[in-house]
């Protein structure tokens, strides 16, 4: 078990928010100051080893200039940053340690991770495809979740973004190995669910992953700050979290 983590919880009257406030003494952390809209972002931060941000992209930039200024390490759960707050995000990164990921699920991370492994072994040999589930209130398609399983099996030399092939109708022609199938269902209440299926001639392996709720963005933001106050100054991502980082990268 690691040592008790002091944190500063940004954002906490919402969704994420509540489910980081309601998990803190379980992940093993004190919140010693919680923000939301109209708080000051620089005040009642002394004493926290880490902020945990999951309030809005405008925000996140205050938020870490501030802790940049007073050593306290960053999770960035936000997404939606325009370029100029990356560029200001990024310059804090000299200063202190700040881990971002667009998706903090430690189950998700270990199925871009394995997802990658698997398209090196297996080469085109065998023809991926993505499939992802979301509730009938999702309102954009594919999820960034399949995005980022597409860009895990591009890490393979055996394909690349423009063999993307986003759902099939019509006159399609025979599937080329090179292609990665993306196909979004939607219904239902559905929290999240990704599937990469690698099609051989023989058999096929699939790899599956189903959220339950999101309590598992927050257990991972938390697994985050309590390695992120522990590291140097420097820009982190899940991967680097999980000791997940690609040193085999030759294809079988
Ligand atoms: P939400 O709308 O329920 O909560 C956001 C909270 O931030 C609200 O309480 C709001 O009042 C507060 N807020 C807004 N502007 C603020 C400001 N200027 N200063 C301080 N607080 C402010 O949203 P949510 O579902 O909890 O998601 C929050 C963010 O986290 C979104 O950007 C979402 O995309 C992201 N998210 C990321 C992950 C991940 O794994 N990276 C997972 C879930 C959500």
């Amino acid at each position: 078990m690691s040592d008790n983590l002091s944190v500063v919880i940004c954002g906490y009257k919402g969704r994420m928010g509540q489910t980081l406030l309601a998990m803190a003494e379980s992940e093993n952390a004190t919140v010693v100051s919680q923000k939301d809209m109209g708080d000051s972002l620089c005040d009642g931060l002394d004493g926290a080893q880490a902020a945990i941000d999951f309030s809005f992209h405008s925000a996140t930039v205050e938020l870490v200039e501030t802790c940049s200024e007073k050593g306290i390490a960053v999770v960035i759960g936000t997404t939606g940053h325009t370029e100029e707050e990356k560029q200001r995000i990024l310059a804090c990164t000299q200063k202190i340690p700040v881990v971002w990921a667009g998706n903090y699920s430690i189950g998700v991370n270990l199925l871009f991770h394995l997802t990658e492994t698997a398209a090196r072994v297996l080469g085109d040999r065998y023809q991926p495809e993505i499939m992802e589930i979301h509730h009938q209130h999702k309102k954009d398609a594919p999820s960034g979740t399949a995005i980022n399983l597409a860009e895990a099996l591009e890490a393979a030399p055996a394909f690349n973004e423009s063999n993307r092939v986003f759902g099939r109708e019509g006159d399609t022609g025979a599937r080329t190995n090179e292609e990665i199938g993306v196909h979004a269902l939607r219904g239902g209440e559905v929290i999240g669910e990704h599937t990469v299926f690698y099609f051989g001639e023989n058999d096929r392996i699939e790899l599956t992953h189903r959220a339950s709720n999101r309590s598992i963005f927050a257990s991972g933001a938390y697994r985050a700050a309590h390695w992120a106050a522990k590291q140097a100054p420097g820009l982190y991502n899940m991967r680097d979290v999980l000791g997940l980082t690609q040193t085999d990268q030759e294809e079988v």
